[in-house]
């Protein structure tokens, strides 16, 4: 089945609206309202999504494609249903070019081992950037670490973005990969992939583009980017934890082997060999989370009917309003100045660990995220332990942003 073009007309949306579907966001922390600014570490989530993981075990509970029952069918529809939702979402050109993973940790793995190690041999290098998740890198260390092959890093600047010539300039023969994350989770830099992936192709270096960040916040079509490999993880997006996408094209995948062996991956298996079955199944071994799938299905059509032009203009608005009243607070550095830039803002304040600023915010019913962000390079290039991370969605308001920012006020005072 071939997939249809989205729908991506902007539409005025009644946010208020919307932020009532979040039944997290109304409630009390500390005795205080919630506001919730750890979108990016995850995302909250609908009702809708909620009750259609509660639907699926009260109605639909199976396992996959491994009985003829009426259940099993519904819970096969279900699953297979985020693939074809995923294909359309993501701009894919075919259902079959999606593999449904746990995240994008895993995602990146299966690249990793079935995709590069048996291509990697001693003295090749990986490409990435210095503003890599930990995800974007751990894997390709683990099989240069296999192979002899060695991690090549492209500079970023003091505000935060790609040095797009040097990343260019690191395209080198000896370089057989490049990993490159879409939108930082700690900078909030949105990187010109589809330059990159121009510059890569040209050079034939297939390259991954990390769209954890991006998925929930940018529409998106992969094939526009011209990327090799894409990967996302649904618990960010609005979508349950456990649940995530590998897109890749279907000669792409065809050339890789399993990765993981068990049930659900093969078409026959004899002792003395198994043949396996067509991409993308023989990369789903075993049993998958399908509540998650079911769940990921429903977040997809959310953010799809809202639009994803309409969330991004949101979360920019949401970014340009909160940005000029951080930088009023006395002694709060902004970390990540990129011009083009998702609602992520990093900062410290002077003489203030991030951990307890975080801390006294929890206890204002502030969520933050504070630390390393699994971004240890990154910290090292800032020469900081850690930061404090806001990280905006849709679903905030102006006036949470308002509360935040006197919560901080309050916060700085008790730390002086
Ligand atoms: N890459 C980036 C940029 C991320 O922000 C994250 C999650 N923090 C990941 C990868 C890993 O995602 P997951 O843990 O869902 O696999």
């Amino acid at each position: 089945m071939s997939v249809a073009a989205k729908d991506v007309r902007p539409v005025a949306v009644d946010w208020a609206c919307v932020r009532k579907d979040f039944p997290i966001l109304a409630r009390k922390v500390h005795g205080k309202p919630l506001i919730y600014l750890d979108s990016a570490n995850t995302a909250q989530k609908p009702r809708q999504v909620i009750e259609a993981v509660d639907a699926f075990y009260r109605e639909h509970n199976a396992n996959v494609s491994r009985a003829v029952h009426q259940l099993s069918e519904e819970a096969t529809a279900l699953y297979e249903g985020a693939r074809d939702k995923l294909a359309v979402f993501l701009g894919a050109s075919h259902r079959d070019e999606i593999v449904l993973t746990s995240g994008t940790t895993m995602a990146t793995n299966l690249v990793a081992y079935s995709y590069l190690l048996p291509r990697l041999k001693p003295g090749d290098a990986v490409l990435v950037t210095a503003m890599e998740h930990h995800a974007d890198i751990v894997p390709w260390q683990l099989i240069c670490k296999l192979t002899g092959a060695h991690l090549k890093v492209a500079p970023i600047t003091e505000a935060g973005e790609l040095i797009v010539e040097k990343f260019i300039e690191a395209l080198t023969p000896e370089v057989k990969f490049a990993g490159v994350v879409h939108v930082s989770n700690v900078l909030g830099t949105i990187n010109p992939v589809k330059e990159l992936a121009r510059e890569c192709r040209k050079r034939g270096i297939p390259l991954l583009v990390d769209g954890s960040q991006s998925a929930p916040h940018l529409p998106l079509n992969v094939k526009a980017i011209g990327c090799d490999f894409y990967v996302v993880t649904g618990h960010k997006m609005c979508g349950p934890t456990g649940t995530g996408a590998l897109w890749a094209r279907r000669e792409i995948l065809e050339s890789m082997p399993p990765f993981f062996g068990g049930g659900e991956m093969i078409r026959t298996v004899t002792f003395d060999g198994t043949t396996f079955a067509d991409s993308p199944h023989k990369f789903e071994a075993g049993t998958p989370n399908t509540a998650g799938f079911a769940g990921l299905g429903v977040a997809i059509d959310y953010l799809t009917r809202i639009g994803m032009e309409n969330i991004a203009a949101r979360e920019h608005a949401l970014l340009e309003y909160a940005t000029p009243r951080l930088e009023a607070v006395p002694g709060l550095r902004i970390i990540g100045r990129a011009a083009n830039k998702a609602a992520v803002i990093s900062f410290l304040i002077d003489g203030m660990h991030a951990h307890d600023l975080a801390t006294l915010l929890d206890q204002e019913g502030v969520a933050v995220r504070s630390g390393h962000h699994c971004a240890h390079p990154l910290m090292q290039f800032y020469g900081v332990t850690g930061t404090c991370r806001a990280s905006l969605a849709f679903y905030n308001t102006e006036a949470e942003i308002d509360a935040f920012v006197a919560a901080l006020g309050r916060v700085r005072k008790l730390l002086q």
